[in-house]
């Protein structure tokens, strides 16, 4: 086997690292060109705002949007943020029910809790059941029954962090432009690895993050639909009014030129490296049954209109999947989700498609990215059929002996 090096990372869905030309991009903007976008009246001023310009401009046109329909903020958390209880606030009077989805990310979810404590009626849809090839999706008709009068928003993630479930947004947004209602989508795992024009799919609210595209960590942004029909939002961060008062908080230039960097590198590549990384993670899924044994997949089939190509979530009989990890450190992997993980919980997302406690523990999750080759995946195989049998001879509450089992 070619040696590679460790630890391999294969952990994408919780960060990428920063494409070099992404960095190159960016450098300028900390040292010679540092200037704040909001300085009218010199140089520096200028150009920061100039290079602010062209980056929204570029982040627009890969969804579809309008430059002045980008609001930039610290990532997808604050997007997320930002659209629920933005929508919530100014429409209190207008209606006071949302609807949003029982596999939806943490700061989708949180930001609906401290809603539902303050009185707001929040309707979390149940997912489609394992074992299905649709397993974790919604059907649209849920979405439809689902709405009142008195509904002001449905928020529906377009790709799952853990099982890279593709959700069927064009159609769900047709139920919404149709009963006037917004829609949310959260697009943090989804942008630059699947097609996303928000017309298409038929969104007025979209978040996406600059560390999930091979960008920097700490930006992101939220597309607020004005065209059209136009949305309006409360500020959750207020200050000098910055991103049409959306956003206030001095405009982070490196980042956001980063950003738009690494979404046109993505989309420049997008179609030789979507079914690159479909080919990459097949392999992983048939190696990890040949070589490991009594693997079952998580999530939706391996299809491309189903799931992100680079995604693999597995649960291995008998192993606990954190004990797994923890022994095989020559890979850089998660059980569940990382955001969730920090709490040390089972994962939601798992659990709410009806998989059982043992199968939940046992599962890992792969993100392939764009600097995963074909050798690393056979090394990963090589690692972690050695680490299952070593874990598989001991005992444990996972692998009691013959006569427990
Ligand atoms: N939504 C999804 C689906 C995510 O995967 C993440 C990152 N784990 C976020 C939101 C939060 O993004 P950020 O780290 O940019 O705040």
């Amino acid at each position: 086997m070619t040696r590679v090096a460790t630890p391999i990372y294969m952990d994408n869905h919780a960060t990428t690292p920063v494409d070099a030309r992404v960095v190159d991009a960016m450098l300028p903007y900390f040292t010679g060109q540092f200037g704040n976008a909001a300085s009218t009246t010199h140089a520096y001023g200028w150009q920061a705002k100039e290079a602010v310009d062209r980056a929204r401009q570029t982040i627009a046109a890969a969804i579809g949007a309008q430059p002045d329909e980008i609001v930039f903020t610290s990532g997808a958390t604050e997007s997320n943020n930002l659209a629920i209880r933005g929508v919530a606030d100014q429409a209190r009077r207008r209606g006071n029910h949302v609807i949003s989805v029982a596999t939806e990310h943490p700061s989708v979810l949180d930001p609906l809790k401290k809603l539902a404590a303050r009185g707001c009626e929040v309707t979390l849809l149940p997912v489609c059941q394992s074992p299905n090839p649709h397993a974790g999706h919604i059907a649209p008709e849920q979405v439809a029954e689902a709405i009142r009068d008195d509904t002001i928003l449905v928020s529906v993630m377009l790709a799952n962090n853990e099982i890279g479930l593709i959700q069927p947004l064009p159609e769900i947004g047709q139920i919404c432009a149709d009963k006037g209602v917004l829609l949310h989508t959260d697009a943090a795992q989804a942008l630059g690895k699947i097609p996303v024009n928000v017309d298409q799919l038929g969104v007025d609210l979209l978040s996406f993050s600059g560390h999930k595209i091979y960008g920097p960590k700490g930006i992101g942004g939220l597309y607020v639909r004005r065209h059209r029909r136009r949305v309006r939002l409360e500020p959750q961060m207020l200050g000098g009014r910055h991103e049409g008062g959306l956003r206030s908080g001095t405009l982070n230039t490196p980042g956001i030129v980063g950003m738009a960097r690494a979404l046109e590198l993505c989309l420049d590549e997008i179609d030789a490296e979507a079914p690159r990384l479909a080919a990459l993670r097949n392999r992983l899924f048939d190696g990890l049954r040949e070589t490991i044994g009594d693997v079952a997949l998580n999530g939706p089939a391996l299809l491309p209109e189903l799931r992100l190509p680079g995604n693999l979530n597995v649960s291995i009989g008998q192993v606990d999947g954190e004990t797994l990890l923890l022994s095989a450190q020559e890979v850089a992997l998660s059980t569940g989700s990382a955001c969730s993980s920090a709490r040390s919980e089972p994962s939601h997302v798992l659990e709410a498609l009806g998989l059982d406690p043992l199968r939940v523990q046992s599962s890992l999750r792969f993100g392939l990215g764009r600097f995963n080759t074909a050798e690393e995946v056979e090394a990963v195989l090589h690692i972690l059929a050695k680490a299952v049998s070593r874990l598989r001879k001991m005992t444990s509450p996972l692998n009691p002996p013959p006569s427990r089992r």
